[in-house]
């Protein structure tokens, strides 16, 4: 019989007066009750909708049946099968608008907690057996550039086929978002390490700090050094700005660079020469997930007040709804319908305030959401120390800049095609946040899985 509870059973948490002092994990994980009792759940239904909903098709019936039966190794080696990173994606998809949604439960209650399981399944049953093997080289070698999750999973499925395999990754370590942006609270650097090392198992070579338009050019790695097939997972790194007055002036970050001081330079980290200046008064201009992470860590860093400014209300907020409540749980304070003007400068140069400006919600746009409208007269003074514009990301240029023939849209996202993520170049495909902008971890693998079999079939003759 199933567990007919209509709740999900809850994810064990740091307390928020707790956490809020350390980069330690916030979700704590389920034990092996928790899992037990929401494997449970699961109706098994026969035409399971929520493999539907997962975009790499993970068996989620067959893995949570085997949670249910107690073994873990065969329930994360059936993840496996189909997402290489099941760690990472239990821990950071948005399952509440993917799988979860789909999920018969939810029509009567509340979802069976499949993301918490696929989280569960990974920690317990990884080291069971669950690793794929080092198949035999086939003489043929691809180069991929860009070490996040669309890099890594071309790379793996490429390596799996027997491909000789090199990624090339900008930054002194690998995993792309994963390692510089999303924080040590959400996501330990330690899994993504492993997920690295698990792909350097079966052949996959990592070069770090290898910035390819610059040290390289993609030509070259066709010419020089002998790849037939080359895979482009920049992803979108180049922040954007509003382009007000104060924009340059000390104690203002781009949301990347200042999540790229914590994370992947460990700001947060005594043991670590690169400390983070401090700051009192942070204001983050944005209301996605980026500028919840950005906050939720200014937070853990001592700073006295943490501030998100969003032009529109809560309803329009972008972020996921766990996020927006950890933030609030956290103590962030939020100013919403409120837009900033100008960041106001002490005598050194460093900011001092952010002069804002109230705003009504009137007509919808071409996003549907209704637009903000300023409410003139109503400007106000926030006093900040550091301001982090949180308000999103584009491609960067550098590659197609240095490599002719390379098409790219308005948005300065490489063109390719979506069912083989071929691009106007003959063997360079393209997938993840660098051909569909700014999206999520695991699209970014689903666009990789893809290059990776069009690239067998092209370098098995077949395309
Ligand atoms: P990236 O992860 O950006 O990786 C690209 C890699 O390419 C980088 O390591 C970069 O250094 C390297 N590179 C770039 N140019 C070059 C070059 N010229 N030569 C060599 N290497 C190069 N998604 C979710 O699903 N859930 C979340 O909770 C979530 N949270 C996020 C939080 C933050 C702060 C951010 C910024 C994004 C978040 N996302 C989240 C989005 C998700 O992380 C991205 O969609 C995903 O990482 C895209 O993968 P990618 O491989 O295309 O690119
Ligand atoms: Fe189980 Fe929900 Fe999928 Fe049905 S839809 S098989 S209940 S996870």
């Amino acid at each position: 019989m199933p567990n007919m509870i209509r709740t999900k059973t809850p994810m064990p948490e740091q307390a928020p007066e707790q956490r809020i002092k350390n980069f330690s994990e916030v979700a704590l994980g389920y034990t092996k009750e928790n899992a037990l009792l929401e494997a449970q759940r699961c109706l098994h239904c026969k035409n399971s909708p929520c493999i539907a909903g997962c975009p790499v098709n993970v068996q989620i019936p067959d893995f949570i049946k085997l949670i249910e039966q107690g073994d873990f190794g065969a329930a994360c080696r059936k993840i496996r099968e189909t997402n290489s990173l099941p760690a990472v994606c239990g821990r950071v998809c948005p399952q509440e608008s993917q799988c979860e949604a789909k999920c018969v439960r939810g029509l009567k209650g509340e979802a069976v907690a499949i993301g918490r399981l696929e989280r569960f399944a990974a920690d317990f049953g990884t080291g069971e057996g669950s690793e794929a093997k080092k198949p035999a080289l086939n003489g043929k070698k691809v180069a991929v550039v860009g070490g996040g999750p669309a890099g890594l999973t071309c790379a793996g499925d490429l390596a799996a086929r027997g491909y000789k395999v090199t990624v090339y990754e900008a930054l002194h370590a690998a995993g792309g978002v994963l390692t510089y942006g999303i924080p040590e609270f959400r996501l330990p650097k330690a899994i993504v390490r492993q997920e690295v090392e698990n792909l350097k198992a079966l052949g996959v070579e990592v070069i770090e700090d290898m910035v390819i338009g610059k040290v390289l050019s993609v030509q070259e790695l066709f010419g020089e050094m002998g790849y037939s097939a080359v895979f482009l997972g920049t992803g979108a790194g180049l922040p954007s700005f509003m382009g007000i007055d104060g924009e340059n002036l000390i104690g203002v970050y781009s949301a990347n660079e200042f999540l790229t001081r914590v994370n992947l330079m460990r700001g947060f980290d005594d043991d670590y020469d690169t400390p983070l200046r401090p700051f009192e008064h942070i204001a983050v201009i944005g209301g996605g997930n980026v500028a919840m992470d950005a906050a939720r860590c200014a937070k853990r860093l001592g700073a006295k007040d943490v501030t998100i400014v969003y032009r529109r209300s809560e309803a329009e907020i972008p972020a996921r709804l766990e996020e927006l409540h950890h933030a609030k749980q956290e103590g962030i304070i939020f100013h919403l319908l409120t837009s900033p003007v100008k960041i106001v400068a002490n005598e050194k140069g460093e900011v001092s305030a952010l002069e804002c400006v109230r705003m009504e919600l009137g007509e919808p746009d071409a996003s549907g959401r209704r637009r903000p409208v300023t409410i003139e007269g109503s400007n106000f003074t926030l006093e900040s120390d550091c301001v982090i514009m949180a308000i999103g990301t584009s491609p960067n240029p550098l590659v197609p800049k240095t490599t002719p023939g390379l098409e790219t849209n308005r948005h300065g996202c490489i063109v390719a095609d979506e069912a083989t993520m071929r691009t106007s170049l003959e063997g360079v495909y393209a997938g993840g946040d660098a051909v569909s902008g700014a999206a999520t971890v695991i699209l970014a693998m689903g666009a990789g899985k893809t290059a990776a079999a069009s690239i067998d079939e092209l370098l098995r003759g077949k395309n």
